[in-house]
């Protein structure tokens, strides 16, 4: 509501208050100030200007300061960095999102003075690159080089303060000579392993795939062949190694709005540690063959291990080993397994029970008290068990399990559920329930001695006892991580910096020989042939063994780039370091990240793999805790215990989508130029006339919804496309683009421009213009009650609007200040800095220093948002202070200065009407709490009123006597009156 009559007043075609209202009483400044109303607001032209003088600063700057400054402590510093972009060629709106969510926190800090270090770099390995390169017969590098500069010159376009001078790209040799290193660093920790393990392979290219070239039919992308898995010798991290911490760990990010719930949530799933138990269930024979020689038993997994006592079947995969031995002697089951051959869906609820095989649940052996447990179950074969989960069976609980439940509905003679934890205290069975219960409850009278205890505490103790009285159950804690499998077999990534010795294995390349280079392959690229280039080029691949010097082979496959990006965030603190990744003393001063932005598709494996990387590498480098982190300081055992973390806070940011056309006959989308847009509120179908469906979409070339940034920029400049990427939606949600909604932004800034202007023009007339006059509100505002009484009515009215005006002041620096600080709530930042806009203006009256004060301040806070601009408004108001981004300046933010308390005018506005016609308005004191009782207020009201000379002498004939009204109303607490008078005969 508040917001939404905030931007009606502002979008609505403005009234040019300024030009047609009186202005201040005392200044006459009606005459000159039309010459500064015909200023022209160029918002293009405004960042160009800027733009340049920033870079001459900053060029200056670097001559002064060259390399990483870590002279200051680390309290000074903020390091705020965005997921560096993989180099597309073309820059689109959901970076111009994310990169002016950095810039605006990141040129925030820098106006609180703090060191900020806003890097910015290319992700220019991958794939994309390496298609290219075979679809057009060029060098991926030359590809990924002419796109690297285009995107930049795109970026430079959005007024960012990004220090280009730690400019790095992932392909650049002094770039991943480091990555070798860091590879060979954790290879030397023991924490690179070489294992099998299955590529897709397209027996027509003869070469590997990657998942993406692989279609939703297994078909290879090139030559359609169908993909074939092949087990290849390939290298892996083992972040499995650090699982306990990455999980520690997390708790810690969550703190203190430091990570999304949601991310931190994703990545305890994706590690996915679950405490459960194993359970032996014994197995009796009778049947073809009365022993199974090594399957006496099912060993079975279960998270759950308090279910236990409502087992009611046992189900083996269709490839369990028990299947296919009893398959071997068994035709019933060989004709069972035809029907469900070649990977029937896990939604397959088809079981076959064997009938001559029974199992017995451990429970019923470890007490006489679960005797009752020792019946034999039926166990069945169930497509919905996977062969390669466990040992291949479950225990069959259909009371607390979904699947266990529709399998027994389906396969049971009885399909009687057994329900072993209810939701009732008492822990009644609750026989009738038509569905499992899977939540935490109370356990039932099945479990004996346990009945009625919470199912969640009595989990490990259950175990324990079938432990100890059977040895049939033992507790086992799972983890869903995996090693992380980096070879790829594909040219455009880091090499792997190892060689192969026949004689003496797999051997590192010495640290004098790094980088391992990329050879030129440009013949491979220009016969558009496939495959890894890497494995012909035989100049480069044959070399000598680094230990015993005989002939060796270099390893071919390069590396994820999952790995570059793992740990590209540290580079920027130390970019042109020759000898190492990074120097103690730039990790110490510069990292961990304290802003992290990016989009939530990455919450899971690049987070979790950088996560794994830092740990590693710092638990490993600097192993004494150097770096500051989370304040656990805590020296770390092993570099596996290591408490580092890359990113103190993250900030993930809503995509952004276009808005959409579709045919309402049809249902195609519609192309620009078949939707008639003249009038943008009534958009036409140009063939039919009808109404198209608008929905806004992820923007997309078939959806002919995207939106070119720079088009956009160029026409209304970025500092209002900022703007207006900010305000129109919360940083978290999605944002649906409208380019007709920067209007109201435009409108906004040109106010601002004519109001400070305007001031500047008053200021001309004063001697001391152009100087940063200071303004203490605490002690302007700091008047006696004696001192506001005795004003007269004018005077009362302009200290009443100074303090309307120091008020929203102060609030705005408050509520900006926490905004800027949250980040998600950005939005709200141009929305109250568009109120304050409004109450700077529409209060013509308050003193000028408060009007000029206040509007210094305006554009001190919407410097981070609209830089250029505000850095206009700035040389226009002060044009003796320097710029606003200026480092070696005193910091430009605003801080609350204490006046809030004062800025109360105790005194009301009260219009005076007899007999309904008004009379005149006055301010009179607040009422005091002793005002009580009939007539008392009315009493007191007549006489603050009378007190006014202005009341005293319109009041002043007999008809219009006040104190002689026969009845007086009172209204809004004192801000009317209505004295109804006597009829005079
Ligand atoms: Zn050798």
């Amino acid at each position: 509501m508040y917001l939404s009559r905030t931007i009606r007043k502002l979008t609505g075609r403005s009234r040019l208050t300024l030009f047609t209202r009186p202005l201040a009483r005392t200044s006459p400044i009606i005459a000159i100030h039309r010459s500064y109303a015909t200023a022209q607001l160029d918002l293009p032209a405004l960042d160009r200007t800027w733009r340049q003088k920033w870079s001459e600063k900053q060029r200056l700057a670097q001559q002064r300061r060259p390399g990483v400054d870590v002279s200051t402590t680390p309290a000074d510093h903020m390091y705020i960095l965005s997921m560096f972009p993989y180099p597309s060629g073309t820059l689109h709106l959901g970076h111009l999102r994310v990169y002016t969510v950095a810039d605006v926190v990141a040129r925030y800090h820098k106006l609180r003075g703090r060191n900020v270090l806003l890097p910015m770099g290319w992700d220019a390995f991958g794939l994309p690159a390496e298609n290219a390169a075979i679809e057009r017969g060029i060098d991926p590098a030359v590809w990924t080089r002419d796109n690297i500069a285009h995107m930049k010159e795109q970026l430079e376009l959005m007024n960012g303060a990004f220090d280009w001078s730690t400019e790095l790209a992932t392909c650049d040799p002094a770039f991943y000579k480091h990555t070798q290193k860091l590879f060979l660093l954790l290879h030397q920790e023991g924490l690179v392993t070489r294992q099998r393990a299955v590529v897709n392979w397209d027996p027509v290219d003869g070469t590997v795939l990657a998942n993406e070239q692989v279609d939703s039919e297994g078909r290879s992308w090139r030559s359609g062949a169908k993909v074939e898995q092949r087990p290849l010798e390939q290298w892996f991290l083992r972040i499995t190694a650090f699982k306990e911490a990455l999980l520690r760990d997390l708790d810690e990010l969550a703190k203190d709005d430091g990570w999304p719930e949601r991310v931190v949530t994703m990545q305890k799933n994706w590690l996915g540690r679950t405490k459960g138990a194993n359970y032996r269930f014994p197995l009796t024979v009778d049947g073809p063959r009365r022993r199974l020689d090594g399957l006496d038993e099912l060993e079975i997994y279960t998270t759950r291990p308090e279910t236990i006592f409502g087992v009611q079947f046992v189900a083996v995969s269709p490839d369990s080993r028990l299947v296919r031995e009893l398959a071997r002697f068994d035709p019933e089951i060989q004709d069972y397994l035809e029907t469900v051959a070649d990977g029937s869906p896990e939604s397959d609820m088809r079981g076959y029970r064997i009938p001559y095989v029974q199992a017995h649940n451990p429970v019923g052996r470890a007490a006489p008290a679960f005797s009752h447990q020792a019946k034999p179950l039926p166990v069945f074969i169930a497509p919905y068990v996977r062969g390669d989960y466990e040992t291949g069976a479950v225990m069959g609980v259909p009371a607390h399990d979904a699947r266990d439940f529709a399998f027994w509905k389906r396969n049971s003679s009885s399909g009687d559920v057994k329900y072993a934890i209810s939701p009732d205290p008492a822990g009644s069975c609750a026989v009738d329930m038509d569905e499992p219960y899977l939540g935490p409850g109370y356990m039932t009278e099945l479990a004996g001695s346990y009945s009625r205890s919470r199912s969640d505490e009595v989990a490990e103790s259950i175990v324990e006892q079938i432990q100890s009285e059977t040895q049939m159950a033992e507790p086992r804690t799972k983890w869903k991580l995996r090693d992380w499998l980096i070879s790829r077999q594909r040219y455009w990534g880091t090499p792997i910096p190892i060689v192969h010795c026949r004689r003496c294995g797999p051997q590192p390349v010495p640290d004098d020989q790094l980088p391992v280079e990329l050879p030129k392959v440009d013949h491979h690229w220009a016969d558009g042939r496939v495959g890894n280039p890497l494995e012909s080029a035989t100049d480069w691949v044959n070399t000598s063994c680094p230990k015993c010097r005989g002939p060796a082979k270099r390893d071919t496959d390069t590396m994820d780039t999952f790995v570059d990006s793992s740990w590209y965030y540290m580079r920027f603190a130390d970019p042109r370091n020759r000898d190492g990744p990074i120097s103690e003393a730039a990790a110490r001063t510069r990292l961990p990240v304290d802003i992290y932005i990016g989009g939530v598709e990455h919450a899971i494996l690049h987070l979790l793999y950088a996560r794994f990387f830092y740990k590693a590498i710092m638990g490993t480098l600097y192993p004494k805790d150097v770096v500051a982190n989370n304040g656990a300081g805590r020296v770390a055992e092993s570099p596996h215990e290591s408490s580092h973390e890359p990113f103190k806070r993250l900030i993930t940011q809503g995509m952004v989508h276009g808005k959409t056309y579709l045919d309402p006959d049809s249902g195609r989308f519609l192309k620009p130029d078949e939707v008639d847009l003249s009038n943008a509120s009534e958009p036409r179908v140009v063939a039919s006339g009808k109404r198209p469906v608008v929905t806004y979409e992820k923007m997309s070339k078939s959806k002919h919804n995207g939106v070119d940034p720079t088009a956009f920029i160029s026409k209304y400049g970025a500092d209002a496309t900022r703007a207006h990427i900010l305000f129109q939606a919360p940083v978290a949600d999605v944002l649906n683009w409208d380019d007709d909604k920067i209007a109201g932004i435009s409108r906004w800034l040109r106010r601002v421009f004519d109001h400070v202007h305007m001031l500047a023009a008053a200021a001309a007339q004063d001697t001391s213009g152009g100087e940063l006059i200071p303004f203490h509100g605490r002690a302007y505002f700091a008047k006696s009650e004696g001192e506001v009484n005795a004003m007269n009515e004018d005077e009362a009215t302009r200290w009443e609007d100074g303090i309307c005006v120091w008020r929203a002041v102060q609030e705005s620096i408050a509520s900006i200040t926490a905004s800027c600080d949250r980040v998600y709530s950005l939005n709200t930042v141009v929305s109250t800095l568009m109120t304050l806009t409004n109450v700077i203006i529409d209060k013509p009256d308050a003193p000028e220093c408060v009007r000029r004060a206040a509007t210094i301040n305006l554009v001190r806070l919407l410097a981070p948002i609209a830089p250029a601009f505000a850095e206009e408004c700035w040389s226009v108001l002060c044009p003796n202070e320097g710029m606003i981004f200026d480092e070696t300046l005193p910091a430009r933010w605003p801080v609350p200065d204490g006046s809030l308390a004062l800025l109360k005018f105790n005194r009301v506005k009260c219009t005076v009407a007899v007999n309904g016609k008004r009379r005149c308005v006055v301010h009179i004191p607040a009422k005091p709490a002793d005002v009580e009782g009939d007539g008392a207020l009315e009493a007191w009201i007549t006489e603050q009123i009378l007190e006014a000379p202005e009341a005293r002498e319109k009041l002043s004939t007999p008809e219009n006597d006040i104190r002689k009204a026969t009845k007086v109303f009172i209204m809004k607490g004192g801000r009317g009156v209505n004295y109804l008078m006597p009829k005079i005969s």
